[in-house]
């Protein structure tokens, strides 16, 4: 059975918070996993992860970690120095999450977020090429300490590297790492795939994790992504990874502005009571 998860900045307004209210939250509801900011995690010192790893332990919840790389930290900038300081806070994420006990980081962890292709850029061949060559430098830690990169799919309004499967596949088989594999979304599958089912089948064993929101993101169960093809296709490759769920319904903070959140989703319905059915609906779709 896959483990069913939700991402703590459906609650947040902000990306680098106190997770530890999530876990008993996500947890009551009764999700199997919570997943949390990266970067946030590797900020926290040694007691901090300790105790986000303990109370996780304690509520029986498994934790992945999502993050989308700042500019600052872009693994496939043309500057060197952009690069370099890209991969050490990619490594300092992977210590932190090693000493998690290990598991799967993903997200946009191959570039900048949000970000589209540099003007004057025809050709996205050599940002992608500075890319891999930066994921092949942290694969070896990664492989090392137990935790799974999974580079994220996304749309082309957020990111111009990755917008298919086909494009990450080729990626991951580039980088050539075990522990270097891809994830899909369902709500960038719908913006850029010809077909969804087609391309989780393409991605096969190479999937490493998989996000699951409605078109406009709200909880699965609220819109139309055609979850018999999703499940029929994750089936298909026999998928025993996590899913996570991803919904974004709030305005304001820097999530709300990041992920562009111009109007307020919620429909007057409480949260966690959308998170409880969107739960129930998904373990359904499952079954
Ligand atoms: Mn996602």
């Amino acid at each position: 059975m896959n483990r069913i998860g939700i991402y703590y900045a459906y609650w947040a307004q902000d990306w680098i918070v106190d997770m530890l209210p999530y876990v008993d939250r996500a947890a009551d509801l009764g999700f199997d996993q919570l997943e949390v900011h990266a970067g946030a995690v590797a900020r926290l010192d040694a007691a901090g992860r300790a105790a986000l790893r303990d109370r996780a332990a304690a509520r029986g919840l498994a934790l992945s970690y999502c993050i989308g790389l700042t500019r600052e930290y872009d693994v496939a900038a043309a500057d060197a120095a952009v690069r370099a300081a890209g991969i050490a806070w990619l490594e300092q994420i992977i210590r932190a999450v090693g000493e998690m006990g290990g598991g799967s980081v993903g997200g946009i962890i191959y570039s900048a977020w949000p970000e589209q292709m540099p003007a004057g850029m025809l050709d996205k061949r050599p940002a992608l090429e500075r890319s891999i060559a930066s994921l092949r430098r942290v694969a070896p830690l990664a492989e090392s300490l137990g935790v799974l990169l999974n580079v994220e799919v996304v749309n082309r309004f957020e990111q111009y590297l990755l917008n298919t499967s086909a494009e990450a596949i080729a990626y991951v088989r580039e980088v050539d790492s075990p522990n270097v594999r891809l994830m899909l979304d369902t709500f960038h599958l719908n913006i850029e795939e010809d077909s969804i089912g087609a391309a989780i089948v393409a991605a096969g064993p190479l999937l490493g994790h998989f996000h699951i929101g409605e078109t406009n993101r709200l909880p699965p169960g609220r819109g139309r992504i055609p979850w018999a093809e999703v499940v029929a296709a994750l089936r298909q490759i026999d998928y025993r990874g996590a899913i996570v769920m991803e919904p974004f319904v709030q305005v304001g903070g820097e999530v709300g502005r990041d992920i562009r959140v111009y109007r307020d989703l919620r429909a007057g319905r409480d949260l966690d009571a959308e998170a409880r059915a969107a739960l129930a609906f998904t373990r359904a779709a499952l079954a």
